[in-house]
């Protein structure tokens, strides 16, 4: 954890101007150092095929399945800097929609099994996790799929608006002195006195004390040439926004409906209402797991009936907007990919399904490594 401030500003050029790149180079510049923004589509377009204006932006720390390790402990580090850094910027009028709560549910008896498991161990630990009953998420409104058995709630997971966090970092970090520059790094030396030179597409070269290469798949082509080859795939993700139907479906039993508390979780598809949005009654939809980078219309199809659990509002619920993106995935090594490769090299990519949870946490990780050296 950083607390006092560098002994020593360093110049900093962060490759890709996504969420991880953004956020990067905003928690850099927080801490005084000089920081350079490179992406092809300026300020954080995500052009390059990116997953960051994909994502849904759920948050899902709590309720991980494991209690120790590195992963454990960025989720949990990520959460708390979430928290933090949107109160930060919202205080200087930088919006970021977001919304506490995830209700994780149990489609059959191992997963049942496993949830009570999961509530048990982290309410001895002091988290605060409930076990919600049948009759409970029965009492939900809009109705949850039928074959619910139990529900795992979590007050302090949830969701934010990935593409309003993106130009939040990227506003208040140009406003604070970030430079960007909207181009391709297309090659990386290493420099005599120390420090990187960066060759671009379009402009002059760059020269920095640390690069930290950000941007996915998309970069790995900087990095082969220096002899680092690094093991990602591609996985797609589809998305749905949809139109809830205006008629409110009568709950089966209970004297009052309550509203969802939060973004529920279905056999890995994830349901977030957006109350936020225009007509107050949309819902994001989505987590399909592809292979490659080409969408299937059979597996969205299969997302949007919840692969036959939907309940009937669901089904009866209008697209308005259908998107994809692809996510990084490590082969044979955990997620996400935070090294130092070389002196004044940092990787940050990687990071899967999570990038989004993961970003407050991997930028705290790229603040420590060059303020330590
Ligand atoms: C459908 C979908 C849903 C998702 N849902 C969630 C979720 O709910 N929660 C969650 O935590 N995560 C989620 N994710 C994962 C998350 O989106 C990613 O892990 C994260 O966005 C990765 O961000 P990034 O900044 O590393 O990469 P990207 O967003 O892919 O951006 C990479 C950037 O690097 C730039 N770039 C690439 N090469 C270069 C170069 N040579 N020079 C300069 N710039 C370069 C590109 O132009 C691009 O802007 C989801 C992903 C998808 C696809």
């Amino acid at each position: 954890m950083i607390s006092s401030p560098p002994a020593a500003p360093r110049t900093v050029l962060v490759v890709g101007g996504s969420l991880l790149g953004a956020c990067t180079a905003w928690a850099l510049r927080r801490r005084g150092h000089r920081v350079q923004l490179l992406d092809p589509g300026g300020h954080g377009s995500g052009s390059g095929g990116g997953g960051s204006r994909a994502a849904l932006g759920v948050l899902m720390g709590q309720v991980f399945h494991r209690s120790s390790g590195r992963g454990w402990r960025l989720r949990q580090r990520s959460l708390t800097l979430w928290q933090d850094w949107i109160r930060e910027l919202e205080g200087r009028g930088r919006r970021v929609p977001h919304r506490a709560g995830l209700l994780l549910l149990a489609a059959d008896a191992a997963e049942e099994g496993r949830l009570r498991g999961l509530a048990l161990e982290r309410q001895a630990r002091g988290f605060r996790l409930e076990l919600w009953e049948p009759q409970r998420l029965g009492d939900l409104e809009p109705s949850l799929p039928a074959g619910a058995r139990v529900g795992l709630f979590s007050p302090l997971d949830g969701q934010l608006d990935p593409a309003a966090a993106i130009s939040a970092f990227l506003a208040d970090g140009l406003a604070a002195g970030v430079e960007a520059c909207a181009d391709r790094a297309v090659g990386l030396e290493p420099l005599t006195s120390g420090g990187w030179r960066v060759r671009r597409a379009a402009g002059d070269p760059l020269e920095a004390d640390w690069v930290v290469v950000t941007g996915g798949i998309d970069a790995l082509p900087l990095l082969e040439p220096l002899g680092f080859h690094q093991p990602l795939e591609p996985v797609l993700g589809q998305a749905l926004e949809l139109e809830l139907p205006t008629e409110r479906p009568v709950p089966d039993h209970g004297p009052a409906a309550a509203p969802w508390p939060g973004v529920v979780a279905w056999r890995g598809c994830n349901l977030i209402p957006r109350p936020d949005l225009p007509g107050g009654r949309r819902l994001w939809l989505g987590a399909t797991l592809e292979p490659g980078i080409r969408p299937d219309p059979a597996q969205l199809e299969a997302l949007r009936h919840l692969h036959g659990d939907a309940p009937a509002w669901l089904a009866r619920a209008r697209v308005l907007r259908q998107w994809q993106g692809i996510r990084p995935r490590p082969v044979g090594r955990p997620a996400p990919l935070l090294e130092l490769l070389a002196p004044g090299l940092l990787l940050a990519t990687g990071h899967y399904r999570n990038g989004v949870l993961l970003a407050p946490a991997s930028a705290e990780w790229v603040v420590e490594q060059v303020e330590q050296a």
